[in-house]
Parts: structure tokens; C-alpha cells; sequence
């Protein structure tokens, strides 16, 4: 089955839907039993999909943990309350007291936050490392390490990493690789076909797609999906069906969402391309991002998320492009079916492995279902803003 079917057909097992297309809104704390021997089947199966205790979810949460491993190519997913939890989850389920763990320097803020707080307090030490090390990550790797942790591209500064090097390198020496896929999403790249042992998404943003939902995924292969699993319901993460629903829901347009984001995206980016206050686009089909040649090799295709780094870094001047755009609206997130604005003026707290030139500034955008033309009318009227005001 390709992946349009896919996303059509996978979720929508008879004992979820019943007789309507979509999965029923199964809400549950108790499960109740017919009888002794009907309990201790569903104990039996309690893991693969037979309904038990409500934390372990419902048919409406195992209609898209079917979806999500189909898509991911995984022998099992998990569905937490934000993508955030699934990092956590992911990372403490493969990390004990006096393990080494390596992170990317162009990760997520709040992942890098919990490797320096909770996982540090918890006795993990975590090196960063720069997003282009590719294979010499050797170099890097410590007797005791034992995850190392990518994101690919890197969410605000774009590096696209070359995962088929770091997966081989780390399962040589029996080290768990986790990625954060959350750009690509599972029909742009599928980690785990590379050698990824764990693929983590912040359904959040593109599975979704329509920012009214906080949901997290982490699928596994065969290997260490029984220890993802077992450790994440020991931590008690579960999540609201009514929010699976929804995103099960933003799921089954996915492919044409993000192709149309994609499309504008790129329209978008070809017009900044040749902007004089740009300096450079950190878009992955774009040859000035860093790791260009690794997007071309691994993705099928670019998402709606990408930036461009103004060439003066002055924050009246950036505060006036920002504050006046009509169509892009100002806020955190991304990957939903509106256009988002968003400029990081200081890595300093964001790096440690790399260095980020501090005279410029990048501007990210989260391309949404708008008409493109629109779009460029607002960024052309915010350059000139900005450059009004530049001193
Ligand atoms: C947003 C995001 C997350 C966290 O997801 P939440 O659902 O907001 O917790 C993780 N990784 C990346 C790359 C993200 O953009």
C-alpha cells in the first residue's frame, strides 16, 4: 500500500469504526468485562490493541497508533499528551544514571532543556554535537554513551543531518538512535528504513495540522518497541481521545496539505531568495542551507517550514517588519494551515557545539494554505518596513 492509500485507508478497522467511516470517540477510565476469563484475555492482550484500562487507550487510540506505525514502517507507535512527552519519554526509556547521551546543537529548545535539567539531575551527561559531523560523531562517543539524539532539519536553523551515517555508526555499537522527524513528517522521510531505531513527531504541527490540538508520537522498531512501550505507560502518559480523534482527522490530509505548503513554501522562498536584505535562506531544497545535499539524497520532498537570515540584525527594525504583517500571524508552533511569523535575534542560549554569526538575524516562517502572492505582499511591505527603520 502507498503512502496516499495510506493515509486513507490505515486507522479504520471495523472494531474501531463500527459502521461509520471514522473511529468512534471511545472515552474510558474503566473497561468493563463480561466475565473472569473475558478479563484476563484482554490482560492477555493489552498490548497489542485489545482495550483493558482506559490509560492504556481505546479503539479510538489504537486507530491512529495503527495509522502512525503503518505510515513510520515501525512495529509499534505510542501516542503521548505533546510532542514534548514523547521526547521525554523516548529519551528516559533508553537513558539510566551514568549513561552518556549526544544531542544535536540545532535541537528543539525545550528537548535541549531537559537533557541539561531532568536528565542531568537524573545523572545523564549530554554532549552536543554539530549538526554536519556525519560519521565522525565516532569521535564522539564515549564508552558509556547510549542514545544519541537527532532532528533533522534542526526546527529554526534548518540543518539537514546525514541520518543514514549516524544510524549505521551508532547500531555498529549498539547505541539507540532517537529522531525528531517533525519537519518531514512520515511521508517526507521515514527514519527507521534508514536504521533509526525510535522516530519521534510533535503531532502538534503537521499531522494535525489545524493548531487546535496537542499530541506527541514515538515509533519503534521491533527491537525497542517493547522497552518504549513498557516505559512510557510506566510514566503514565496518556492522552485525550477526543484530541486523537482530531488529529486523526488532520491525518487523512495530510498528503495534500503539505505538498500545496510545500509548493507555496518554495514560491515564497524563491522570491526572498534575491530580497537585498536577505543574506542567505535556510530552506533544505535551497543549496545555501547547510546539509542541502543530505535533504536531496534522503526526503521526498521539502514541508512549509523554512528561514532566511536578514542581513542586519537590528530589533527595532526586525520588531517593525513583524508587528505589521497582515496575513502572518506572530506565535510559536508551526505546521498548521496558517502562516506564522517568527524571529530569533540570539543563539547564545540555543548552542553550545556551534557557533551562529550574532550581526544577523533569522526570520522563520511557517508557510501556510494562503495564496502565496498575499503572502509576498505582506513579506515585501515588512522588508520595506524593516528597512525603513533600519539605523
Ligand atoms: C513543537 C516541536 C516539538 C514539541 O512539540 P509539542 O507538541 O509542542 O510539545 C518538538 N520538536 C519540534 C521540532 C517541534 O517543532
Amino acid at each position: 500500500m502507498r503512502d496516499k492509500t495510506k493515509l486513507v485507508t490505515v486507522g479504520r478497522d471495523k472494531a474501531a469504526t463500527g459502521a461509520s467511516v471514522n473511529p468512534r470517540i471511545a472515552r474510558a477510565s474503566t473497561i468493563l468485562f463480561d466475565s473472569v476469563a473475558d478479563m484476563q484475555r484482554a490482560f492477555a492482550g493489552k498490548d497489542q490493541g485489545v482495550e483493558f484500562y482506559g490509560r492504556r487507550g481505546t479503539q479510538t487510540t489504537f486507530a491512529l497508533t495503527q495509522a502512525m506505525r503503518q505510515l513510520e514502517n515501525a512495529a509499534g507507535s505510542y501516542i503521548y499528551p505533546c510532542g514534548t512527552a514523547a521526547i521525554t519519554a523516548a529519551l528516559q526509556s533508553f537513558l539510566a544514571a551514568g549513561d552518556h547521551l549526544l544531542v544535536v546543537d540545532s535541537v528543539y529548545e525545550p528537548t535541549r532543556e531537559f537533557c541539561d535539567g531532568t536528565l542531568a539531575r537524573f545523572g545523564v551527561e549530554t554532549t552536543y554535537y554539530d549538526p554536519l559531523v556525519g560519521a565522525d560523531i565516532i569521535e564522539l562517543i564515549k564508552p558509556n554513551t547510549k542514545v544519541i539524539f537527532l532532528e533533522s532539519p534542526g526546527s529554526l536553523t534548518m540543518e539537514v543531518q546525514d541520518v543514514p551515517a549516524l544510524a549505521h555508526v551508532a547500531r555498529q555499537r549498539g547505541i539507540t538512535t532517537i529522531i525528531d522527524n517533525t519537519y518531514a513528517s512520515p511521508l517526507n522521510f521515514k527514519p527507521l528504513d534508514v536504521g533509526v531505531d525510535i522516530v519521534v513527531h510533535s503531532a502538534t504541527k503537521y499531522l494535525n495540522g489545524h493548531s487546535d490540538v496537542m499530541l506527541g508520537v514515538a515509533s519503534a522498531t521491533e527491537s525497542h518497541w517493547p522497552q518504549l512501550q513498557a516505559r512510557s505507560y510506566e510514566l503514565g502518559l496518556c492522552t485525550s481521545v477526543d484530541d486523537i480523534y482530531t488529529t486523526l482527522r488532520g491525518l487523512r490530509t495530510l498528503d495534500v496539505r503539505l505538498r500545496e505548503q510545500a509548493s507555496n513554501a518554495k514560491t515564497i522562498a524563491d522570491w526572498l531568495s534575491s530580497h537585498e536584505a536577505v543574506d542567505h535562506l535556510r530552506h533544505p531544497a535551497f543549496a545555501t542551507c547547510p546539509g542541502h545535499e543530505y535533504f536531496v539524497r534522503d526526503m521526498a520532498g521539502a514541508s512549509g517550514l523554512f528561514a532566511f537570515v536578514l542581513k542586519q540584525n537590528q530589533t527595532a527594525a526586525v520588531n517593525a517588519m513583524v508587528d505589521g504583517m497582515r496575513y502572518f500571524k506572530l506565535g510559536f508552533s508551526w505546521g498548521g494551515y496558517e502562516s506564522l511569523i517568527l524571529a530569533a535575534s540570539s543563539f547564545k542560549r540555543r548552542r553550545t557545539a556551534t557557533a551562529w554569526d550574532e550581526s544577523k538575524c533569522l526570520v522563520r516562517l511557517s508557510i501556510g494554505l494562503e495564496d502565496p502572492q498575499d503572502l509576498i505582499d505582506d513579506l515585501r511591505d515588512g522588508l520595506d518596513r524593516y528597512a525603513e527603520a533600519l539605523q
